[in-house]
């Protein structure tokens, strides 16, 4: 990543002292502006920033304002929103929240806003956000989602009534959570989930199985009124007699199922958020996206990276079933897009130590989704829109986020490079604005690298 092109003296002063900057109003110029719902890029006309939001694009007037000016090879883009985010990491049986690197590695990487898509720790990540949200610590925003809904919260009742759920929503609708996750939850349980939520204007999403043992379904789901799916369409396209694993392994993608599950997500317009590059990892794909482009490790303490090296490459027993769980996502992604199917961006990287999901790290993953997208036979300008005003809509910020356009926050970032020719230039992120404050990639990596992790086998 290179460094910040140009900046007038009291923009690189404001930033080099201030180890968590502020919003500054500012002209951004030169350049290349990408427009991600009409998938073109057309010379920045100039993007003036007001306290923290697009205030106008094209001619810039405001003479006293600070100029970020860019050169012919940058390009901008709104910010990349992560509608599956974690920022766990697991090691010996403990699951802890990392509020140090995780948040670093997505903004470098040109994340603005990620949804934790299930949060073993709602209360400090709720801390967090508000933290963040305050100029207090270096993060993407931060949607939060409460507690898990449903068996994968070691508190959950499957016992739980009505009144039970519709208070649990209550008290995290009111403490200001920006959207639910159900995991391993009931038929009727996830009713009352979608309904009180929708009373407060929040969206459902959940990570269903494939109906069998007595589970949800998607169709279930779908016909509940859920707003979007995670990982696997599901549905009428699989049996519903074994685990979603094994069912979509072995699925036969020309089945009739397939298309009516398709056409079930597209007639009630519910999101499928496909969070496929996690399986690519967890198999060991070979796939060009998962080659490093940075030392990803170096974000590591010594002891995590010796031991992601040492463990990397012992073999799990479910790695078959993954790597074809991978590549039979790719045809079924490819075939919904085509189909009109609403798309969604997730990462889906829980740091796991203890199951080998160490290998790969928040933040750079968003340009390997990305890629995997391209290659499944996505074009670059729909996998952008995916990754940005698609999400914004799915999680209701639509109005907000996901594009550059007057009176939307300003959160954007700026590459090298072309993306719409070639979407790997995305990683070469190398500034970042967030609400209006400046980031430069290299300062923000630089504060994370060495941290994340175990120190050694016992302290952490
Ligand atoms: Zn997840």
């Amino acid at each position: 990543m290179k460094s910040i092109t140009a900046f007038v003296a009291l923009l690189s002063f404001i930033l080099l002292s201030s180890p968590v900057a502020f919003t500054q109003d500012l002209i951004i110029q030169g350049g290349w502006l990408v427009q991600v719902e009409e998938g073109t890029a057309i010379e920045n006309p100039g993007i003036t920033i007001v306290a923290g939001k697009i205030h106008e694009i094209g001619n810039p007037s405001r003479e006293d304002f600070p100029i970020l000016r860019l050169e012919d090879q940058d390009y901008i883009l709104p910010g990349l929103i992560d509608l599956h985010s974690h920022y766990h990491v697991r090691y010996n049986g403990v699951t802890k929240t990392d509020t140090v690197v995780t948040p670093k590695l997505f903004l470098a990487n040109g994340v603005t806003t990620t949804f934790t898509a299930g949060d073993p720790n709602p209360e400090l990540t709720l801390e967090f956000k508000h933290k963040v949200n305050r100029g207090g610590a270096i993060g993407p925003r931060i949607l939060n989602s409460g507690p898990y809904f449903g068996s994968a919260n070691s508190e959950w009742n499957r016992d739980f009534t009505k009144e039970d759920i519709y208070s649990i929503v209550d008290e995290w609708a009111e403490k200001g959570t920006n959207g639910f996750k159900a995991k391993g939850i009931s038929y009727n349980q996830l009713k009352y989930l979608i309904e009180r939520a929708h009373n407060y204007g929040l969206t459902v999403t959940a990570h269903l199985g494939s109906g069998a043992y007595g589970g949800v379904s998607s169709a279930d789901a779908i016909e509940l009124g859920i707003d979007r799916v995670e990982h696997f369409l599901g549905g009428e396209m699989l049996p519903g007699e074994s685990g979603a694993y094994d069912e979509i392994a072995n699925l036969n993608t020309q089945s009739e199922g397939v298309e009516d599950a398709m056409q079930d997500f597209i007639d009630h317009g519910v999101a499928f958020n496909a969070t496929i590059g996690t399986y690519g990892g967890w198999s060991r794909s070979n796939d060009g996206a998962f080659d490093y482009w940075v030392d990803e490790y170096k974000y590591l303490t010594p002891f995590t990276a010796e031991f992601i090296k040492a463990t990397d490459n012992e073999p799990q027993d479910i790695q078959p079933t993954i790597a074809s769980v991978y590549a039979k996502k790719k045809i079924l992604l490819k075939r919904y897009h085509e189909m009109g199917g609403r798309v969604t961006l997730g990462t889906d990287r829980p740091f796991y130590l203890d199951l080998n999901l160490g290998n790969y790290m928040n933040g750079f993953f968003i340009h390997r989704e990305m890629d995997i997208m391209a290659n499944a036979g996505i074009s670059n300008a729909d996998v952008l829109k995916i990754a940005t005003i698609n999400g914004a809509e799915a999680i209701g910020w639509g109005d907000r986020i996901g594009t550059i356009e007057v009176s939307k926050l300003a959160d954007l970032m700026v590459i090298k490079g072309n993306p719409l020719n070639d979407i790997r230039n995305t990683r070469s992120v190398h500034t970042v604005i967030k609400g209006g404050v400046i980031f430069d990639s290299d300062e923000i990596l630089k504060k994370a690298e060495g941290k994340l992790g175990p120190v050694s086998e016992t302290e952490w």
